[in-house]
């Protein structure tokens, strides 16, 4: 069963609305788009995952989509955790065109894509450090010591796995999508002593849940000024920035497209990238509204969780 599912990452949200709303020769455009990149292709490689994991019995385990979990003054993020009465199983997700070679004595990865030579990070490393944070995790939570297995899974068909140095732990934890199920089952048969019976099991899946922390946004690590942030509602067909106000609905004049709820994507980017909060005042500057009955009509209709007293009232996401 799914206790907890993934949800599209903010800091995929926050670049996508920096793309939208940066001026096209910006300098920060590169490395924005870059970024999103990377965090589209994990996403994917996760999402490619469900597939096999859903082919699992429903009753076999508490699965944790993407989970974060507060590590004395850092956190540590699971792609999958699956738990049961005899283990806990982590699942790291990798989607990676290309040729890897695996090189376990020296901890990394090499990749060659396009003709290019990369090196990377042994993920057997990473997920067996994040295995050594959950052990502590557990210990500090007094839950008892139980078998924790780890299989890093690659979902890109296009994928070329090599292991020249022939190495056991390479062939035992790394495997394509398409075996990941006969994979979990081994584990599964190696560990088949209950630890937790399963009231400690729904509390442990409880806590878990709890404790997870959603990552926070990025927006400082790219110091973007805020004037650069152009306002006014984009038309999602043409991408042209701001639709205008008139007869209940927005109107595109560059390709005469309309739409009546345009802002809403406005005001979730100017939540994402200039404030959590907006008043009727900035509501009405920032969607280029005419009156501010207008503003005030449409903040009402878009359902936001209003804050402070009439004077100096704010909205913010509910
Ligand atoms: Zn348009």
């Amino acid at each position: 069963m799914i206790v907890k599912r993934r949800t599209i990452p903010l800091r995929i949200l926050i670049d996508e609305a920096l793309l939208r709303r940066l001026p096209p020769n910006h300098p920060k455009r590169a490395v924005i788009l870059q970024d999103l990149m990377i965090r589209r292709a994990g996403l994917k490689g996760e999402q490619d995952l469900d597939y096999y994991i859903n082919l699992l019995h429903e009753n076999d385990f508490h699965i944790f989509q993407n989970i974060r979990l507060p590590f004395g003054k850092t956190y540590f993020q699971i792609d999958f955790l699956l738990l049961s009465s005899s283990l806990i199983l982590l699942i790291e997700a990798k989607n990676m065109p290309g040729i890897l070679e695996f090189d376990t004595r020296l901890n990394q990865v090499l990749r060659t894509h396009n003709d290019k030579l990369e090196s990377y990070e042994d993920p057997i490393l990473q997920v067996k450090r994040q295995r050594e944070q959950l052990k502590r995790w557990l210990k500090d939570r007094n839950f008892p010591s139980i078998p924790i297995e780890f299989i890093v899974a690659y979902s890109n068909s296009a994928s070329i796995l090599k292991n020249p140095g022939n190495d056991r732990e390479v062939y035992e934890r790394i495997c394509k999508a398409g075996k990941l199920v006969f994979k979990i089952e081994e584990y599964r048969n190696k560990c088949k002593n209950e630890i937790l019976p399963e009231k400690e099991v729904k509390k442990l899946s409880k806590q878990l849940l709890k404790s997870h922390e959603p990552e926070g946004s990025h927006l400082h690590l790219f110091s973007i000024d805020p004037a650069d942030i152009l306002p006014g509602v984009q038309c999602q067909s043409c991408g042209h920035i701001p639709m205008l106000r008139y007869s209940a609905r927005w109107h595109c004049a560059y390709c005469g497209s309309t739409s009546k709820d345009a802002h809403e994507q406005a005001i979730r980017d100017y939540f994402f990238l200039i404030s959590p909060y907006i008043s009727t005042k900035k509501f009405k500057e920032f969607l280029f509204l005419p009156t501010r009955k207008m503003a005030a009509d449409l903040v009402l209709k878009m359902g936001l969780q209003s804050k402070g007293g009439k004077r100096n009232r704010v909205y913010t996401l509910s």
